[in-house]
């Protein structure tokens, strides 16, 4: 298939970008490098000939908030008659805080964006498409509490409102199906680690507002030590939990959920991509220091404004509708992690 993909030089961009190779995918990456080094593409083209995939892809240097630069793409793909059969959207800005500070930013680079290539692919009949959606959508719903599909959408900050919107705006597309579009929309966990080659990984602007890329700058000694946001919430050890999940195996739930999409004549799938597991800061500090045999000083300071202290996906959907399993532990992630910062301590080459 020839796939277009959004934001592909991001994090999870690479490392979905890999994966659809491997499975025979050609690929058109488009990204504006807002938030993402064009060298992440070079490891990637390294990456795909270290593995001797013959999949190829093409990178357009561009924003999705311009029509003429998405049109051009699609009109030559068709003109090839190797037309785009589907988009995997993964660009848009995702720090909560810089959405608070900069509302108008966010919505005018996620939902304008999007806008604009859901009408570039009505206008050339490409109407398969998998959204990149958040956890942050939900309102929380307390503690323990696994969130399904259905669980109250009440998204609290401006980044997760625009991607509500944007799922709106899908199922919209789907509800008039006039012209029989496939949409998934994924929401998006917490993805951690790296691929296990260590040639690509996440390497974010400035200071990472995530938890484990701060850890991974404490561990290779380029922060003094990690804050944590907290240690009297309602939880085991009054830190808070996520759902971390390997951004491999988020990787490959993009693929299978196309895979899916495309046995049916028009259809629209939410998953929620996690992997049912908590895992509280702590835990994961504490995992990180042992598996990796290294130290990880840290402090605790008051909590992150608008956290919650307990988000887990209840994720048997997923798992039953695209045959799906994650499969890499907490270990597996630190040891990822651990491996793409020991290879690369300043991140990509700039
Ligand atoms: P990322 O910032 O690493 O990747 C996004 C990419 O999109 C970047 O390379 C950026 O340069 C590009 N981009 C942004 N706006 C663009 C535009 N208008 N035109 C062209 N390119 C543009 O982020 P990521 O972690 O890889 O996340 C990918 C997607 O998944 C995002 O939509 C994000 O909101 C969503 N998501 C991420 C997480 C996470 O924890 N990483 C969790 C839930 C959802
Ligand atoms: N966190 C922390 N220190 C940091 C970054 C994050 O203690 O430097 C905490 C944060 O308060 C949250 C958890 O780690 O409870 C996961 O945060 P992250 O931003 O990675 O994910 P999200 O909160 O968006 O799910």
């Amino acid at each position: 298939m020839r796939i277009l993909i959004t934001g592909g030089a991001g994090y999870i961009g690479t490392h979905t970008a890999i994966n659809l190779l491997e499975n025979g995918n050609d690929l058109e990456i488009i990204d504006s490098f807002i938030n993402s080094y064009p060298a992440a593409i070079k490891r990637l083209n390294y990456l795909k000939n270290i593995l001797k995939i013959d999949s190829k892809f093409n990178i357009h240097n561009g924003d999705l908030r311009n029509q003429k630069f998405l049109e051009k793409i699609f009109s030559d793909s068709k003109k090839s008659n190797n037309p785009i059969e589907a988009v995997i959207h993964l660009a848009g800005l995702k720090s909560v805080g810089d959405s608070i500070r900069f509302p108008e930013k966010y919505w005018d680079f996620n939902v304008n964006g999007s806008i604009n290539l859901f009408k570039v692919m009505e206008k050339y009949e490409c109407r398969n498409i998998v959204f990149s959606s958040s956890a942050t959508i939900y309102k929380y719903q307390g503690k323990e509490v696994l969130l399904d599909e259905n669980s109250v959408i009440e998204p609290t900050n401006p980044y997760g409102q625009t991607k509500a919107e944007i799922e709106k705006i899908l199922q919209d597309i789907n509800k008039e199906n006039v012209n029989k579009w496939r949409i998934s929309i994924l929401r998006y966990f917490n993805p951690i680690g790296a691929h296990s080659s260590g040639l690509i990984g996440e390497d974010p602007f400035g200071e990472p507002n995530n938890l484990f890329p701060a850890i991974i700058k404490v561990s290779s000694n380029q922060t003094r030590e990690l804050k944590i946001f907290g240690y009297d919430w309602p939880t085991i050890d009054g830190t808070a939990v996520r759902d971390y999940i390997h951004v491999m195996d988020l990787a490959k739930a993009h693929y299978l959920a196309l895979l899916k999409l495309m046995e049916f004549e028009s259809k629209l799938l939410i998953l929620n991509i996690g992997t049912g597991i908590g895992t509280s800061v702590l835990d994961l500090v504490n995992t990180f220091k042992s598996i990796n045999k290294c130290d990880i000083p840290y402090s605790f300071t008051e909590r992150r404004k608008g956290d919650f202290p307990y988000v887990v996906a209840d994720n048997k959907m997923a798992e039953k509708i695209l045959n799906w399993k994650p499969r890499n532990t907490i270990e597996d992630m630190c040891i990822d992690g651990w491996n793409w910062i020991k290879k690369n301590p300043s991140g990509y080459p700039k």
